[in-house]
């Protein structure tokens, strides 16, 4: 009976592992303190900022020690039994004279924040003042996530959006309790991150002059922008505050066209390209036998290194053809000297070529699952997204790492009709073939939006939101505690939240229109 009161409250997207609602409830006022140490004093701050535009009220931070019979107290605090916390966990205690959150770093205090958020009435969410009683029932929650890996990836080359917008969906995503930001940085219709050694790179990759839109015609609209390397640590640094690491994408050696635009002496027969129109799998990739595209690729990691702290390091790998490989010199005088077998042997050697140079970095090769073969080194990680699930495997049993991003249902860029909220929901990133002892290879799930055809903000917010919510659930909330209807249930608040922090995004009889059982 004690769950069915629960859920009927307590309505908290990703659901927690325990919740237990209590007689009472506590309220926020004018002498309400939060108190806390010295290392919680960032995400105390962050707190008193979420609480400031809709209360009104401005609550005092003070010293843990300090303590003295204080009522109405928000205590923020460590603790460091490992026995008890996974480093992400939290335990939150509401009770009528105060609420007490602890985890044993501060990223679990700051998903227990978060938590709290979701306790108190939506309005919470305003950003003007609203006079009402911010009451909140009684309770006691346990929680720690499923996975370690909660990932979010934007492709910003096919359309840029900037610094306010990534910003905005790092403070959702924070909410949701995600931690990986997959940043998609370059692509055949965009180069978009500056490179100091390759100006030409922005200059000339970040622009293009139109679209070829539905009817195969050039739309004529200019697409262009880039992030400066500056405000690309204001933004890791934004993401740091909020737990999240950023994970660059470089693509290569394919879906390069908008790096060749601006270099193309770094393609198989050289000559003229332009930032790509059109959306597809191009042809004209790197030339792998050419000294100088290791040269131009260690120069760009080196950049992306300095500015990303991130211990792993996105290359990409997919979609690559090998058509202008089979007719290229360099390339099968380079397959000779190696001792090659095949162009899909090139493209192993190049992968394997840059992870060790990454790993001589003191960093990690990511790919999508294109880089599988039987000879990849052994540390690269690779982002399972379509096709061949049986290599994932294989991979994984090996005790290698994978993330999964499977096209079908975590691909939010795809309709509704394709793509339904309760198929994104229902997918689980176990295959549930694999074997319990190999499952820890499998870091986590990430969701994934590729721009395409998504032009502006309201349209991006459309696709995410909701499916964000049961992607972010599946990443937090173990197997057997999710379930559907109430999840539902539970989407109501959550989407009156996101409308008070004007974000856009599809209505229950938008999203509820196309579902099938499954
Ligand atoms: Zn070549």
């Amino acid at each position: 009976m004690m769950e069915t009161k629960s859920n009927d409250i307590i309505s908290i997207i990703p659901k927690p592992i325990k919740v237990d609602v209590k007689q009472g409830i506590f309220t926020l006022n004018n002498n309400t303190v939060i108190l806390t140490v010295p290392d919680l004093k960032k995400q105390a701050e962050y707190l008193k900022n979420l609480m400031a535009p809709a209360t009104g009220l401005e609550l005092d931070i003070e010293d843990l020690s300090k303590k003295d019979g204080n009522i109405n107290t928000i205590i923020l605090n460590i603790e460091e039994n490992e026995k008890v916390f996974n480093p992400e966990g939290y335990k939150l205690e509401v009770s009528q004279g105060g609420i007490e959150i602890l985890g044993s770093t501060p990223q679990g205090v700051f998903y227990g924040i978060h938590t709290l958020r979701q306790l108190f009435p939506v309005e919470i969410e305003s950003s003007s003042k609203i006079d009402m009683e911010w009451s909140i029932p009684c309770t006691s929650i346990e929680d720690s996530p499923r996975f370690f890996w909660r990932g979010f990836m934007l492709d910003e080359s096919r359309h840029f959006f900037g610094k306010d917008i990534v910003k905005k969906m790092l403070d959702v995503m924070a909410s949701l309790k995600f931690n990986v930001f997959h940043w998609h940085l370059t692509d055949d219709q965009g180069w978009r991150i500056e490179i100091k050694k390759y100006p030409l790179l922005t200059e000339i990759g970040s622009k293009r002059k139109g679209t070829i839109n539905s009817r195969k015609k050039l739309d004529g609209i200019p697409i262009s922008g880039y992030y400066t390397q500056e405000e690309i640590r204001e933004i890791i640094g934004y993401a740091a505050e909020r737990f999240i690491t950023i994970i660059p994408e470089i693509d290569v050696p394919g879906h390069v066209k908008a790096a060749l635009a601006a270099y193309p002496e770094l393609s198989c027969k050289g000559g003229s390209f332009e930032v790509c129109t059109h959306f597809g799998i191009l042809e004209d990739v790197l030339c792998i036998g050419k000294e100088k595209v290791f040269d131009f690729i260690q120069d760009v990691l080196n950049e992306v290194m300095e500015i990303f702290p991130s211990e792993i390091i996105h290359i990409g790998g997919d979609e690559v053809p090998r058509t202008r490989w089979k007719e290229c010199s360099d390339c099968q005088a380079r397959i000779n000297k190696e001792g090659l077998e095949s162009e899909v042997d090139l493209q192993v050697y190049f992968t394997n070529r840059i992870a060790n140079f990454l790993t001589s970095q003191g960093r990690r090769l990511m790919g999508w699952n294109e880089i599988l073969n039987k000879n990849l080194v052994k540390n690269a990680i690779c982002q399972y997204w379509e096709n061949n699930l049986n290599e994932v495997l294989e991979h994984i049993k090996n005790n290698r790492n994978t993330v999964i991003s499977e096209r079908v249902a975590l691909y939010l860029n795809y309709r509704y009709d394709l793509i339904p909220l309760n198929k994104t929901y229902k997918y689980d990133p176990i295959p549930e073939e694999l074997d319990i002892k190999f499952h820890k290879n499998i870091f986590g799930i990430e969701a994934c939006v590729w721009t395409e055809h998504i032009t502006n903000i309201k349209e991006l917010e459309w696709r995410i939101f909701p499916r964000l919510l049961a992607v972010a659930e599946t990443g937090w909330t173990p197997k057997n505690k999710k379930d559907f209807q109430s999840f539902l249930t539970r989407l109501d608040s959550y989407l009156q939240r996101l409308a008070l922090q004007k974000i856009n995004f599809a209505t229950k009889d938008e999203f509820r229109k196309y579902e099938k059982t499954l």
